[in-house]
C-alpha cells in the first residue's frame, strides 16, 4: 500500500502517519524528519537543506527526489509506504509516478487532512521539540514530561511569520496536487483534522477500508 497524506503543515500528517505507519506495519517516510536529522547531524544533505528549511521554503525537488528514490529501493520499502510531507509540488508527485511505475508499484490512496490556517497557526505557535530526540511536544494539548520540559525548543519554522510562509507555499505548491491527484483518477479522501487524534485516525482507517 503506497499511501500520501496531504494537508497544510501542522494538519496532523506525522501524528496520523505514525499511527497508521503502525497499524499497516509499514513504514512512515516523512521527508521533514528525514532533513532535520540530517541538518541535525550536520550532514551535506542537512548544509544544503537547512537554509530553505529555516526560511519556510521548500528544499529543491532535485535534492528530495534523490532521498526518496533511494529510500523506496530499501528492503523495508517493499510492502509500500506512508508518505508525509512528499509529494509537494507537482513535479514531486510526477517523478513519484516514474519512481513507483519503475518498481512495479503505484499510489493506492491520497488521504487530505483538512484543517483551517487559523487553526494551524495556533497549534504551530505552540509546539516545542526536543532537539534530543525530535519528538514533538505542543504547550498546551500535548506538553513534555518534566525532564524533558527545560530543553525544548521552538523549532525556527515553527515561529508565527515563517508557518505564514509555510501556509502560502501550501497553498501555493503543494494544494494544486488535489487536482493532479482527481485528475489521474485517484478518489482523495478528505477527513476533517479538527477533531480528536483518535477520531482523525477513526476516519482516515473507515475510508481506507472502503
Ligand atoms: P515538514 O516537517 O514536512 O513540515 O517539513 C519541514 C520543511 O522541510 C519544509 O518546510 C521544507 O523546507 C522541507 N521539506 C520537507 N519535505 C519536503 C518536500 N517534499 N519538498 C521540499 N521541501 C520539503
Amino acid at each position: 500500500m503506497h499511501l500520501i497524506l496531504l494537508g497544510a503543515p501542522g494538519a496532523g500528517k506525522g501524528t496520523q502517519g505514525a499511527l497508521l505507519a503502525e497499524r499497516l506495519g509499514i513504514p512512515k517516510l516523512a521527508t521533514g524528519d528525514i532533513l532535520r536529522e540530517a541538518v541535525r547531524n550536520g550532514t551535506e544533505l542537512g548544509r544544503e537543506a537547512k537554509q530553505f528549511m529555516d526560511a519556510g521554503e521548500l528544499v529543491p525537488d532535485h535534492v528530495i527526489l534523490g532521498l526518496v528514490r533511494e529510500l523506496l529501493a530499501s528492503p523495508a520499502a517493499e510492502q509500500g509506504v506512508i508518505f508525509d510531507g512528499f509529494p509537494r509540488t507537482i513535479a514531486q508527485a510526477e517523478a513519484l509516478e516514474t519512481i513507483l511505475g519503475d518498481l512495479g508499484r503505484g499510489v493506492d490512496a491520497v488521504v487530505l487532512i483538512d484543517v483551517p490556517d487559523r487553526t494551524i497557526v495556533q497549534r504551530m505557535s505552540g509546539r516545542r521539540t526536543d532537539p534530543e530526540t525530535g519528538e514533538v511536544y505542543h504547550i498546551v494539548s500535548n506538553p513534555p514530561p518534566p525532564e524533558i520540559a527545560p530543553r525544548v525548543i521552538q523549532r525556527v519554522d515553527d515561529r508565527e511569520d515563517t508557518v505564514q510562509r509555510r501556509l502560502d507555499v501550501y497553498r501555493q505548491s503543494t494544494a494544486p496536487l488535489i487536482g493532479f491527484y482527481e485528475r489521474a483518477g485517484l478518489p482523495i479522501e478528505r477527513v476533517d483534522g479538527t477533531q480528536e487524534i483518535e477520531r482523525v485516525q477513526a476516519e482516515i482507517s473507515r475510508r481506507l477500508a472502503r
